[in-house]
């Protein structure tokens, strides 16, 4: 009937996530335990990944972290081209730390950043009198953690949001985080000085 129907789209809307983009009709919701042995899973809009014996976390902002892909690779790529006739040494320094500035990029946007999830008998810890739960997610927000709206889910620790990885920034991620702009800056530095110190041709 159509008024059933019109009263189960409205239970679903209900139901549905909240995205800032209105995209998300059919998000997959908080995962629960028992799909957890799949080889890949939802966490709100966090994609989560089991390959080869290691576990990425892919965000809803996926195609930032794409972007800032290419310009580390496009940026070492040309660096690399215009230094490859000055020594073999010139060409090593601009391969390292083009490779150092993927690698702790990697290590950061593919990485869990300490997403809270519901303890498998749903004996989460129990709420003290200061306790905040988050409404969306129905858990219990130790100090610091937040939920964020991009992604969907709580954060313990929570920093920020950073597109260009792709998701939050939070407990378990701050410390790549922080490593990856060190040796981006220092790469991009290096790069800079190397370029100048380039006799003209
Ligand atoms: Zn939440
Ligand atoms: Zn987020």
């Amino acid at each position: 009937m159509p008024v059933d129907d019109a009263a189960e789209t409205a239970a679903e809307a209900e139901d549905r996530p909240y995205s800032p983009f209105n995209v998300a009709t059919d998000m997959p919701s908080q995962t629960n335990h028992a799909e957890a042995d799949r080889n890949h899973y939802w966490l709100g809009r966090i994609l989560v990944l089991h390959l080869a014996n290691q576990i990425l976390y892919i965000g809803p902002h996926w195609y930032c972290s794409i972007l800032m892909l290419m310009f580390i690779l496009g940026v070492g790529f040309f660096h690399c081209s215009t230094v490859a006739g000055a020594g073999a040494l010139q060409l090593s320094g601009g391969l390292a730390v083009t490779l150092l500035s993927l690698y702790t990029f990697l290590r950061c946007a593919l990485a869990d950043p300490g997403i809270l999830q519901k303890s498998p008998e749903g004996e989460d810890q129990l709420p003290s009198v200061r306790a905040r739960t988050c409404g969306i997610c129905q858990i219990v927000q130790p100090r610091g953690c937040q939920h964020c709206h991009f992604c969907q889910v709580c954060v313990e620790g929570y920093d920020h949001h950073c597109p260009w990885m792709g998701k939050c920034i939070g407990k378990k991620n701050l410390c790549a985080f922080y490593t990856f702009l060190t040796v981006a800056f220092s790469s991009l530095g290096y790069i800079m000085i190397s370029a100048l110190a380039q006799p003209p041709t």
